[in-house]
């Protein structure tokens, strides 16, 4: 990590704020510090910091007295993982090694980013408490990241999300719904898969969730998306409909003609009754995640 010019006084990091989740966060937490690694982030509390370097990391939490932590880092690319299961590992999963003993020593707090993709797609409509079982180094690099801090003891919320889209590019790449938008805008055709499901989670709402169950120190698992269970394929007729972009333009494709190097989940849709009991931030359904995303690119055009 680069030395900082200050010290700051704030005790909260958000780890991964280079991010599509990270990116949302920082217009929620304006007092926090930062960190990115490869996309440099403008802004005089953030700092370039390797998760994978244990001596940077360690270091960086002592140096501004870190108490809470909101880890958004990870190795997002599920075919990547698959193709370098070491790498996932050593992003997704080692850190939280180093991170949870820090934690314990001085009695701090993690909010931790988790994934459907734990599950393996059976069953659907999964509840915090059912088995994980995933199918893929992604998955199961993640397991071993919540294994890590629910064995440590330390202060902890693990919150487990679907599909994350927003309108902003993040780390260099697009997202799914940008994807989408951006080929239908262009009168392209594209091709989405009819045999997956999930809950696709817009960044901005999820980023409100996380901010109230800092606030409120809310611990253990909790699962934040959208209501729905969708396929790929539903998801963009969605967009279509709601910017008024041409539906001939979305052709179907299957799961089994996908070039892709990880297995992915058939349904890993997710229930969200206990965030529904417990937040006042509610989780939405998708036609209204994509409302909401109309009236942002209204306001910017
Ligand atoms: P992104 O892929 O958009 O961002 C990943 C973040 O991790 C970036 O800030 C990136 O930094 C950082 N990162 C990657 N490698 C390193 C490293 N070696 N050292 C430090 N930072 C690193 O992820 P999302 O915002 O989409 O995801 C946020 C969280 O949500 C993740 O934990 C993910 O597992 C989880 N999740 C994501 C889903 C999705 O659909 N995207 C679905 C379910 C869960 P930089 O760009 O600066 O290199």
């Amino acid at each position: 990590m680069e030395e900082p010019c200050e010290v700051h006084m704030r005790n909260l990091i958000i780890i991964g704020a280079s991010g599509l989740l990270g990116s949302e966060l920082i217009k929620l937490f304006p007092d926090a510090i930062y960190t990115y690694n490869s996309t440099e982030i403008k802004n005089k509390n953030a700092y370039r910091l390797d998760i994978t370097d244990q001596e940077s990391l360690i270091f960086s939490l002592k140096k501004f007295d870190i108490r809470d932590i909101i880890f958004t880092s990870a190795l997002t690319d599920v075919d990547k993982c698959e193709i370098y299961p070491d790498l996932a590992y050593k992003i997704n999963a080692d850190p939280f090694k180093y991170i949870t003993k820090y934690l314990k020593r001085i009695n701090g707090r993690l909010i931790q980013i988790s994934t459907d993709y734990v599950f393996s797609g059976e069953q659907g409509n999964y509840s915090e408490e059912d088995l994980r079982e995933p199918i893929n180094v992604y998955g199961r690099s993640k397991k071993e990241a919540e294994d890590i801090i629910l064995d440590s003891g330390i202060e902890y919320a693990i919150i487990r999300t679907s599909g994350i889209f927003g309108i902003n590019r993040a780390t260099g790449k697009t997202n799914f719904f940008l994807w989408i938008y951006n080929n239908l805008k262009e009168n392209k055709e594209i091709y989405l898969v009819r045999d997956q499901y999930y809950s696709p989670t817009l960044n901005s709402i999820l980023a409100r969730a996380i901010r109230e169950i800092y606030d409120r120190e809310i611990s253990g698992i909790i699962h934040f998306s959208s209501l729905d269970k969708i396929s790929r394929l539903n998801f963009g007729y969605i967009v279509a409909d709601i910017f008024g972009f041409d539906k001939n333009l979305i052709k179907e494709t299957e799961m089994k003609d996908m070039k892709w190097k990880a297995k992915r989940p058939k349904d890993s849709s997710l229930n969200n009754e206990k965030a529904k009991r417990l937040l006042n931030e509610k989780p939405v359904s998708v036609i209204d995640e994509i409302k909401l995303i109309r009236g942002f690119l209204n306001g910017k055009d």
